[in-house]
């Protein structure tokens, strides 16, 4: 049989059903979901079946909330239960830092209306008297926390989707994804059958690694053996039993008609790999049982409920699941492969969060993007480095144990695997530089002077490592400083529709002069931003598009495929050729005219313009702009050539005291100068005026994407901004401003913070927030609100800063 149809599903556990069951109800397409086995017979039958709808941001903690209603609803629905039962949760605390940890996390659940709450020791005894408070500092109780039965849920998603007369086709195994000439095509079946379809959406659990791989896709996930037990029933216990997660012990309870189950998150998983790349064994796979490895979450678990010790295990689960190298999963379009959408590798939430991931996925697939930003688990942020097996094993060391670990600021992933090096490595070690990890690459977090400054130290309150980005920061502004930004992407645009396709994909007008160069933002269709970047124009069809380190497969996979409807335009990555280094600071003009070619004076070169200019015999671009807010260019060059730039450039600022600046102080000086930048302060739900970057709107240029979306609310108004608060100390100590802090006005929740720092070269407290506010209120009005920030429970005065607190005219950087 040849069949044609719009979407296929590779995988019938809880995600891929739930992918259909949304496909199916959103409606106007035709699915078939193609199963290896029995529904729910891959991972989904072993989850303990927890749901936790507090997550640790605002969109994953949407997505997770959506399950509590859409559980309930399907058993109305469709008469089938799926054991949704709300029991309520804590979160155990043992120390003051995990407290603060959990206060910051209660700010979550508060913003999105979750009944949360910082309870005390007693408190816990009086929800879940079973359990040992003595060495607890408190918890976070939350109302919602619940269980749901993972093979139920699987059922009612099945009937659920017969309803709506979907087809779900169990024993077919899919062989494989099918493409033509880098399109895609369908599937093959292992029977011979062949289905064709644009979109295929691979929900095949751990097995999606194999499958995406032979089509060149990069789906980085990792098979771990996974374990709980369940224990003989207890008398004493009173339902219902909350969830309560040992956070420091790594252990998790959790109550199951009378019983209790007891599961872990331990450090050096066990590897597994499945035997066969396609599952045709039948399903329901169980491992044996592994003492050694659960021993400790036994013992831990005792030591929490002391009537653990005298009670009898009745079963040992040990399944597979699959983690992935951030530990978030992978979710959306891939970029190698336009049509294929994935939903795999969910970090031990998969079932509770398929309710959320099928609907965000259903219209992702069917109207271009999810109802919010989920840039955090899209599968664009994966670099192909984290796909090779060895570092996927490695990351196992730490990946599963990191579900309970403590999220500090700065903390680095253990072991350092998949990253990318700067081609100045070497010379950056030598100037001392202390790195730190971005997604995809190593990149120094601050330059050390002395061993105490080599370490960094994790902690909640004030951060060591200030003072040493005000020194750094200090010394750029008076002299000049190097900054490594190798790690940028760094993409070309030529051919004969380049200029169009850029004035497509901007919001600003990109037909400049050759040699100028823009700041400028691409936007969707609802207007919100999509990447922000530089755009040069090099010659009448050659542009250089620079953007951020993390979005680099994000942005060349949607560039591609917008510019791919143009007439001859090729866009090339061009990120690992080439190594940047920033020249910062007052005399930056008279270090780099030693060595270079070029008249730097502002007549000749002005701000915002790009040149290539000849250095010791070798050809630079040099471009002159700065995030940093000083005069400055960043100078892009070969890799091969990078070194030996480097050190004409150092030798020559040796007179003037040239100094390094690490990454932490250049976003703290991006903050005092008022920059904001994509996937902190907006995302793709956030439009150019509500980010306050009118600017980048070009005056005259009217026919790129997202304009009617602008147009309309110009017309009627926005109702949030983007606003820079500087925090109004009362003590000398300064609370750490991360992301995601509560923003009240007269005790109303209206914002979230985005990012915070205390700025370098001023010194004053500063963050950026998103905050709501009456659509036709006006700025002014806004600036005069009584705006607090709230930060683990502690609350701060703040003001608006209606311009930048460092040289909000701009002077230094044009002069
Ligand atoms: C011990 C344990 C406890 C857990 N506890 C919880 C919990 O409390 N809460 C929670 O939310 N999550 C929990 N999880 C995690 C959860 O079970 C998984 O994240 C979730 O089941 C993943 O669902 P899935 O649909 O992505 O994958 P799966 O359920 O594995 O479904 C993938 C399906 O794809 C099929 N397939 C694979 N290849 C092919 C092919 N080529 N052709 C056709 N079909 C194919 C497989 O047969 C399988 O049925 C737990 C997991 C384990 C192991």
């Amino acid at each position: 049989m040849n069949g044609n149809i719009d979407i296929a599903i590779i995988g019938g556990g809880a995600v891929g059903l739930s992918v259909a069951y949304h496909l199916l109800q959103m409606g106007g397409c035709s699915v078939r979901l193609f199963e290896a086995n029995r529904i729910g017979s891959g991972t989904s039958w072993h989850a303990a079946g927890i749901v936790g709808p507090l997550r640790s941001s605002l969109n994953m903690t949407r997505i997770a909330m959506y399950a509590g209603h859409l559980f309930s609803e399907l058993e109305n629905e469709t008469g089938k239960s799926t054991g949704y039962r709300q029991t309520g949760g804590l979160w155990l605390a043992q120390n003051h830092e995990r407290l603060t940890e959990l206060r910051r996390i209660h700010a979550m659940g508060n913003r999105v209306g979750l009944g949360v709450e910082m309870v005390s020791p007693q408190e816990v005894t009086q929800v879940a008297p079973h359990l040992r408070v003595d060495d607890l500092a408190g918890a976070l109780w939350v109302d919602e926390d619940a269980q749901v039965s993972p093979v139920d849920l699987c059922a009612a998603y099945a009937s659920g989707i017969k309803q709506l007369g979907g087809l779900i086709e169990e024993g077919q195994p899919v062989e494989r994804i099918e493409t033509d000439n880098g399109k895609l095509k369908g599937i093959a079946l292992l029977n011979g059958e062949r289905v064709k379809c644009d979109r295929v959406v691979l929900c095949a659990g751990l097995w999606s690694r194999t499958l995406a791989a032979n089509v060149g896709v990069d789906v980085p996930l990792q098979a771990v053996e996974h374990m709980y037990v369940v224990t003989e029933p207890i008398d004493q216990l009173r339902e219902p039993v909350p969830v309560v997660r040992d956070l420091e012990r790594g252990v998790y309870l959790k109550g199951d008609t009378g019983k209790m189950v007891i599961g872990g998150f331990e450090k050096h998983a066990k590897i597994w790999n499945p035997a066969s790349e396609i599952p045709t064994d039948g399903g329901y796979l169980m491992f044996a049982e592994d003492w050694d490895q659960f021993a400790p979450f036994m013992q831990a678990a005792v030591e929490r409920m002391p009537v653990l010790e005298s009670t009898g295990i009745q079963m040992f689960m040990n399944g597979p699941e699959s983690f992935t190298p951030d530990t978030k999963p992978l979710i959306g379009e891939t970029p190698e492969l336009p049509g294929l959408f994935v939903a795999a590798g969910f970090n031990s939430v998969g079932v509770m969060s398929s309710a959320g991931v099928g609907r965000e996925l259903s219209e992702w697939i069917l109207n271009g993007r999810p109802r919010f930003d989920l840039w955090e688990v899209d599968i664009r942020r994966v670099s192909p480095k984290w796909n090779k097996t060895k570092n996927l094993h490695l990351r196992m060391q730490e990946a599963v144990h990191t579900q309970f670990a403590m999220h500090w600021p700065l903390k680095q992933p253990e072991p350092r695997v998949g990253l990318h090096r700067s081609p100045l490595y070497e010379r950056l070690i030598s100037a001392g530089a202390v790195f730190g990890c971005l997604p995809h690459w190593e990149v120094p977090l601050w330059y050390a002077e002395s061993e105490s400054e080599r370490s960094i130290i994790h902690t909640f309150g004030e951060q060591p490592w200030w003072d040493i980005t005000q020194r750094e920061a200090e010394r750029m502004a008076a002299s000049v400083a190097l900054i490594d930004l190798s790690q940028f992407s760094k993409f070309k645009i030529t051919g004969k529709q380049s200029l169009e396709g850029l004035q497509y994909l901007c919001d600003g007008d990109m037909d400049m002069r050759l040699g100028q160069s823009k700041y400028t933002v691409m936007l969707n269709q609802r207007g919100g931003i999509e990447a922000d970047v530089t755009v040069s124009r090099i010659d009448s069809n050659c542009f250089r598009v620079v953007s951020g380190a993390s979005t680099r497969y994000r942005d060349f996979s949607r560039m591609r495929q917008i510019l791919d409807y143009f007439d001859d335009v090729l866009i090339e990555d061009r990120t690992q050729d080439e190594a940047v280094l920033g020249v910062m600071g007052p005399l930056a003009r008279e270090v780099l005219q030693r060595v270079f070619s070029e008249n730097l004076q502002t007549e000749k070169f002005p701000f915002g313009h790009i040149r290539k200019v000849k250095i010791g015999g070798m050809e630079v671009t040099a471009l002159r702009r700065s995030y940093a807010g000083e005069l400055g260019w960043e100078i892009f060059m070969q890799v091969d050539d990078a070194m030996m730039v480097y050190d004409l450039i150092r030798a020559a600022g040796e007179d003037f005291g040239i100094s390094h600046l690490g990454m932490l102080a250049l976003d703290g000086c991006r903050i005092e100068k008022g920059f904001g930048h994509w996937s902190h302060e907006w995302d793709s739900d956030v439009t150019p005026i509500e980010a306050r970057i009118e600017h980048t709107l070009g005056t005259r240029h009217r026919d790129y994407l997202g304009y009617d979306a602008i147009r309309r609310q110009k017309e009627q108004g926005v109702s949030q901004r983007l606003l820079l608060l500087e925090v109004l100390l009362q003590t000398s100590e300064r609370p750490l401003l991360l992301h995601d802090e509560l923003v009240l006005c007269d005790d109303e929740i209206v914002g979230l913070t985005t990012s915070g720092a205390v700025g370098p070269r001023t010194g004053n407290l500063l963050s950026f927030a998103l905050v709501e506010f009456e659509p036709g209120e006006s700025f002014l009005e806004i600036c005069n609100k009584h705006l607090q920030i709230e930060v683990a429970g502690d609350l701060y005065e703040t003001r608006v800063l209606t311009e930048a607190p460092y040289d909000p005219d701009g002077m230094r950087m044009r002069g």
